[in-house]
């Protein structure tokens, strides 16, 4: 079965019956949300998974929302899915939805850790890589969605200036190296400023990252930096099983544990 026809087929409503006769939204989503709680009640091998939608030459699927705002805008009862992340419900039997639609129906860090996770399969139209998820994205899976955005935007924002600025003192630094051997004093005569090592490298642990109350999802995949990795990015040249494009970020376990926030 194609892609494309599985995930039509995938598509079809769970509460497709919800539609007829008509009731009011809130009782659609409604019935869609007690459709979808007991689905994972029953089946405790359901996930989801956030995912990267297709590029717009493939084949996308369709939002399988019984009260779909997109289709409501559109005045259709289906539309195709053209946000940049959707949700995957299912690996066999797949439905998809928008992120804000299937927010509607299920708080998404709820299902953290076991139900919701990062999709890590390998993409045909990336190559066949898996997606290199971002920082924030991330972490709101780490955190089971406690996480301070700003702090995490600060973070990134700290680091790269770091960055840049050990960069531009190590080209000092050998330029100033290079004319001492050279018994020339010139560089030496710069200003004290230039000279100073670059500041301590920021750590995750620096920032308080937990809040008070979950961060939406959709509220993190709107975030502009959603797509920014993490400062120390290697990609292996073998790839096994357990191999990692982005590293951790520095300290963040040591201050975090896993599992250790909002049990
Ligand atoms: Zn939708």
């Amino acid at each position: 079965m194609s892609e494309e026809n599985a995930e039509h087929d995938g598509a079809r409503d769970i509460a497709e019956g919800a539609r007829n006769p008509p009731g009011t939204d809130e009782e659609t989503i409604a019935e869609q949300r007690t459709l979808l709680v007991q689905q994972f009640d029953n089946d405790l091998t359901l996930e989801a998974y956030l995912q990267l939608t297709p590029p717009k030459y493939m084949a996308r699927a369709r939002c399988s929302a019984a009260c779909c705002n997109f289709a409501k805008e559109a005045r259709s009862s289906h539309v195709e899915i053209k946000d940049d992340y959707r949700i995957m419900l299912g690996v066999r039997e797949r439905k998809f939805f928008h992120v804000t639609c299937f927010e509607h129906n299920i708080d998404p860090s709820s299902l953290l850790p076991a139900r919701l996770k990062l999709d890590a399969a390998s993409y045909r139209w990336n190559d066949n890589w898996p997606w290199t998820w971002g920082l924030i994205i991330r972490k709101w899976f780490d955190c089971k969605g406690y996480i301070d955005l700003n702090q995490i935007a600060q973070y990134i924002d700290d680091y790269e200036k770091h960055e840049e600025e050990s960069g531009e003192w190590d080209t000092i630094e050998i330029s100033r190296q290079l004319a001492q051997q050279r018994g020339d004093g010139s560089v030496e005569d710069a200003p004290e400023i230039f000279l100073l090592p670059p500041t301590v490298t920021p750590t995750l642990e620096s920032y308080a990252m937990a809040s008070d109350l979950p961060c939406a999802l959709s509220t993190v995949l709107q975030h502009k930096y959603v797509e920014r990795l993490a400062p120390a990015i290697a990609i292996n040249s073998i790839i096994s099983g357990d191999f990692s494009l982005v590293f951790p970020e520095r300290g963040f376990r040591d201050l975090f544990p896993p599992g250790s926030i909002h049990h």
